[in-house]
C-alpha cells in the first residue's frame, strides 16, 4: 500500500528526515510515537505534498505509483487522507459545499459522475450521526468557530465520506476529552478494513487502548529507530523515550 524507503526531506535548509524507512501493508494500522520535534508531522506533511517541505532523497510508493512524483492533490485523489493536528478554518464556505467538492473530486479521478445534492446530504447527515454531530455543522464555514472535539469528530467525517487508501492521523488525539476520544477512536475503527490502511501518529499510549495498532513504530531524530507490536507503546509510557537513545547508541 505505501513504501517509504530511505526519505530524507528538509524544512527550512534544516534537514529533519534522515532516511525513514516504513512500509504498510493494506489493512494495517501503523502507530507512530516519538518525542517532541522528532519529525512525525514532518512526514506526514512531506507524504501528503505540502508546501516548504522538500524531499532531498529516497522514495515513495503509493499503490504501486511514485507518490513524491505527484501534485498534492492528485495524492488525495489517489486515496492519501490526512487529518492535521490542527485542522484549517474556510469561512466563507459551507461544510457541505466543501465536503461534497472533496467527494466529487475523488469521484472524478475513479471515473465516476458527481454525487446529485439530495443524496449527498442524505450521506452527509447519516455521517453527522455516525460520529455525533449536530446536522447544523454542515451550514456553517469549514471548522469555523468549531471546538477541538468538533474539529476532529467533523474530520473523522470527512475521512468517513472520502473512503481513503491510506489515512493519516496526526495527533488528532491531542486536547481530546474521552468522549471525543471514543468517537473519533469509534470512526476508525469503523473503518477499518482489508483495504484500508492507518498511520496514527500519537504521543500517548491512551489512544491506542481505542485504536489497537499492529505496529507501532518510535520516530527519533529523523528515522524510526525502534519498532514493534501494541506492547511497545505500552513500554514507552512506562519508559519514556531516553532508553530507546541509549540503545541506538
Ligand atoms: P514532531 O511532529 O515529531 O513533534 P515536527 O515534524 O513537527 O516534529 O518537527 C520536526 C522539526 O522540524 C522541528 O525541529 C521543527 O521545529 C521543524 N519544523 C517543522 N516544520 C517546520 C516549518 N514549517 N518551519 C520550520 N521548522 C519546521
Ligand atoms: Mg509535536
Ligand atoms: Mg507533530
Amino acid at each position: 500500500m505505501l513504501s517509504i524507503n530511505d526519505l530524507q526531506a528538509k524544512v527550512e535548509d534544516k534537514d529533519i528526515l534522515k532516511g525513514l524507512n516504513l512500509d504498510i501493508k493494506p489493512g494495517e494500522v501503523h502507530a507512530i510515537m516519538g518525542p517532541n520535534g522528532a519529525g512525525k508531522s514532518t512526514l506526514g506533511n512531506v507524504l501528503s505534498g505540502r508546501e516548504g517541505y522538500e524531499v532531498t532523497g529516497g522514495s515513495v510508493q503509493f499503490k504501486g505509483k511514485d507518490l513524491l512524483d505527484m501534485e498534492p492533490e492528485e495524492r488525495a485523489r489517489e486515496g492519501l487522507f490526512l487529518a492535521f493536528q490542527y485542522p484549517v478554518e474556510i469561512p466563507g464556505v459551507s461544510n457541505l459545499e466543501f465536503l461534497k467538492a472533496s467527494v466529487d473530486a475523488v469521484r472524478e479521478h475513479r471515473g465516476q459522475e458527481p454525487m446529485d445534492s439530495v443524496s449527498f446530504m442524505k450521506l452527509a447527515r447519516e455521517k453527522c450521526k455516525a460520529v455525533n454531530l449536530d446536522q447544523n455543522f454542515l451550514k456553517r464555514g469549514v471548522n469555523e468557530g468549531f471546538s477541538g472535539g468538533e474539529k476532529k469528530r467533523n474530520e473523522i467525517m470527512q475521512m468517513m465520506l472520502l473512503e481513503p487508501s491510506v489515512c493519516i492521523l496526526d495527533e488528532t488525539d491531542s486536547g481530546l476529552d474521552i468522549d471525543a476520544l471514543q468517537v473519533v477512536a469509534d470512526g476508525v475503527n469503523s473503518q477499518r478494513s482489508p483495504d484500508r490502511s492507518f498511520i496514527v501518529v500519537t504521543h500517548y499510549q491512551r489512544l491506542l487502548d481505542y485504536i489497537v495498532p499492529d505496529y507501532v513504530h518510535v520516530l527519533a531524530g529523523g528515522k524510526i529507530v525502534k519498532s514493534g507490536g501494541k506492547e511497545l507503546a505500552l513500554e514507552l509510557e512506562e519508559k519514556g523515550y531516553s532508553w530507546i537513545d541509549e540503545e541506538v547508541a
